[in-house]
Formats: structure tokens, sequence, C-alpha cells
């Protein structure tokens, strides 16, 4: 198994890029934010706390996490290549992503830091809308649906994120600069840190990290 990490700030445009070029690639995009909205969707959660953390922006523990990629190593096809968009987010969830590649041979091949100033991803938060049903990411003003409130993809209503709010978004910039953002330091120092420009158009975007990775 291969697997590429995606890092940048929420709004950087991982999760699109990610599907994106999970689709081009036939590899498996690993959204950790999308997988936990589901286990809490389906009630698999007995940790009120989760939601409450998601909803606020705040980090879910990090053990939680290492349970969860642990599970996937497992269930995953051993030739398949993995796009992780939003793991790891902390360095002791790069430390136990290591332990857990080398447990189930996983190569890490590349971290790419999506880049994007902050004022752009201050715009680009403020009218996120995902879908529910597939995951497609759309922007009331930079990536519009096609129909407005409906899914290009698949045709379910639109939604705005319960951790989209201003106050959830200013906590979310807080814990990527204090916990996540040291990553780039960490992946370079590991020799494994490529940098892509984010701020243009989503196509744009996915030919420059498609061309570091
Ligand atoms: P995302 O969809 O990647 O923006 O993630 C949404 C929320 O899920 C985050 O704000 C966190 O509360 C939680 N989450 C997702 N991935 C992680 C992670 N690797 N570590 C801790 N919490 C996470």
């Amino acid at each position: 198994m291969k697997a590429f990490i995606f890092l940048g700030a929420p709004g950087a445009g991982k999760g699109t890029a990610a599907a994106r070029i999970a689709e081009k690639t036939n590899a498996r995009h690993v959204s950790t934010g999308a997988m936990l909205r589901g286990i809490l969707e389906n009630g698999a959660s007995r940790d009120p706390a989760v939601k409450s953390r998601m909803n606020k922006g705040e980090l879910v523990p990090d053990s939680m996490l290492i349970d969860m990629i642990g599970e996937l190593f497992k269930s995953a096809d051993s030739d398949a290549t993995l796009i992780f968009d939003g793991f790891p987010r902390t360095v002791p969830q790069a430390e136990a992503l290591e332990k857990l590649a080398a447990e189930h041979s996983v190569e890490i091949v590349k971290a790419v830091s999506i880049e994007v100033p902050e004022e752009i991803i201050l715009k680009r938060l403020g009218g996120r809308q995902v879908c529910p049903a597939c995951g497609a990411v759309f922007h009331v003003k930079t990536l519009p649906s096609k129909k407005e409130g409906i899914c290009d993809t698949c045709g379910a209503a639109l939604v705005v994120r319960n951790d989209d709010t201003p106050e959830a978004i200013k906590n979310r910039l807080v814990v990527h600069a204090e916990k996540t953002a040291p990553l780039v330091g960490w992946y370079e120092k590991a020799g494994k840190l490529a940098r892509a420009d984010g701020s243009g158009s989503a196509d744009d975007a996915v030919e420059k990290i498609m061309a570091v990775m």
C-alpha cells in the first residue's frame, strides 16, 4: 500500500483536491472528518464529547483517529493508494502513523502542503456547502454548484457543515496553527515534504499538487 498526505489549513482545498485526484488516479480518498461525521450519523460513537468537539472546531482525541487508521490499514487492499485528507493533524498522530505504516507495509510516499494565503482561506470558509450524500464540496462564490443548493455529482441537497459557523471557523484556524501546522516542518525533516500553491482554482490546484506527488 502507498499513502500520500495532504496538509493545509481548513479551507486550503485538501478535500476538493483529494477527491478529484483520487478519481483521476484510481486512489482512495481518506477523509477522517467524513469518517467521523459518518460515525456520528450512524450512532456508532457513544461519546457525546466527540460531536461537541467537532461542532466547536476542536480536534477529537488522537487515540480515536489512530484506532480508525489502524482498522483502515487492516481492511484496505494491499495494492491500494490512499490519499489522506485531514490526517495526521498532530505530531503524535504523525508518529503513530509511521508505526502503523511500518506494521502494515504502507509506504508514506509524500506529504503535500497545500499553501493558500490567509485572506483567501477566510473567504473560502465563509460560503462552503457540502453534499451529505457523496462528500462533494462547493462554494457559493468560488465553486458554485450548477443548480443552486443541489449537488452536481449526485443530486442531493447541499448543506452547510455544523463547524462552518464563524466561531468554529475561528477555532479551527487556531487549532490548525497550534497543532497541525508544525507537521510541515516535521515532514520536511523526514525528507517527505512537497509544497503546492492552492490559491488558484480547484483545477489549477489539482494540477500543481499532482505535479509534486
Ligand atoms: P475535516 O472534515 O477534515 O475538516 O474535519 C472535521 C473535524 O473532524 C475536525 O475539525 C475535527 O474535529 C475532526 N477531525 C478530523 N480529522 C481529525 C484528526 N486527524 N484528528 C483530530 N480530529 C479530527
